[in-house]
């Protein structure tokens, strides 16, 4: 059975796209099923997986409005090794659809469920804010996967998301918690970036993962090829790091389960 993971920051350019597309790359590089449900109507995880948004028949909205299951609306990213349950446009619409339906924050959660026996892992990308798209995802998921850059705002921001999370565990998703703060486009030569990345481990502890994500270019670049950075350049410092990170993972739900 899947784990369910929900990648969500409610800043935006935070790396939550690179992360999700990257890790899905990594963890399907080392063997395991992998579903990318992209939740954030600009599609970028869509896009950069190697699925152009603009073809796709049946995206993640017609799942939440319940006229297509997932088995019927994903597709196969063939390069990226994964399946991606895509978004477009389309799916800004949702907000507004949602909110006359019943169980509108449980919709994406009933529908993966007939699909977590295909998966080892389902990693869900959110929209950059905390709305009913992000509510979805996060019912639905065992875990949060928060990605952050070092900045001075960094710790302050994660207090919003921290007690969003602490509500939704405990009326919503009693399963739901963090699974760790991942730090991404990490530069080791600033020196402010140091010593937040120190104050996030004194703060967090275990839920700082090991793996630093580091700034590299590759990984930005590579979405305009429609892959992951994993798979567009695997020698870069980032690809290596986002595997090392796929390896990360797998050992830590061998401590969930
Ligand atoms: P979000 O999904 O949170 O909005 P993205 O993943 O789209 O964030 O990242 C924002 C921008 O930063 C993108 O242009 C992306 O290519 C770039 N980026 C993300 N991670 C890295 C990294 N480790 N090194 C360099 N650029 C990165
Ligand atoms: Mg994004």
């Amino acid at each position: 059975m899947a784990k369910i993971f929900c990648i969500a920051n409610q800043k935006g350019g935070v790396g939550k796209t690179t992360t999700t597309v990257n890790l899905a790359a990594g963890l399907a590089q080392i063997g395991q099923r992998v579903l990318v449900v992209d939740l954030d109507p600009q599609g970028n995880a869509t896009m950069g997986s190697g699925i152009d948004k603009r073809k796709l028949e049946m995206t993640v909205y017609d799942v939440l409005l319940e006229s297509a299951s997932v088995a019927e609306a994903r597709t196969r990213a063939e390069k990226s090794g994964y399946d991606v349950l895509g978004a477009n446009r389309e799916l800004a619409g949702a907000e507004v659809d949602l909110v006359a339906l019943e169980r509108r924050e449980k919709r994406i959660k009933t529908a993966i469920a007939e699909v977590a026996a295909d998966y080892d892992f389902i990693l869900i990308d959110c929209p950059p804010s905390l709305s009913m798209l992000t509510l979805n995802g996060l019912c639905s998921a065992h875990g949060v996967i928060v990605p952050m850059q070092c900045e001075y705002f960094a710790l302050e921001g994660l207090t919003d998301l921290v007690n969003t999370i602490k509500q939704i565990h405990a009326n919503l998703n009693p399963d739901l918690q963090i699974i760790g703060l991942l730090r991404v486009m990490f530069d080791p030569r600033i020196t402010l970036q140091q010593q937040v990345s120190d104050q996030l481990k004194a703060h967090f502890g275990n839920k700082v993962f090991d793996t630093v994500i580091p700034r590299n270019v590759r990984l930005a670049e590579a979405p305009s090829y429609g892959l992951p950075g994993v798979v567009f350049d695997p020698s870069s410092k980032g690809a290596q790091a986002f595997v090392e990170f796929a390896k990360e993972m797998v050992r830590r739900i061998e401590t969930m389960r």
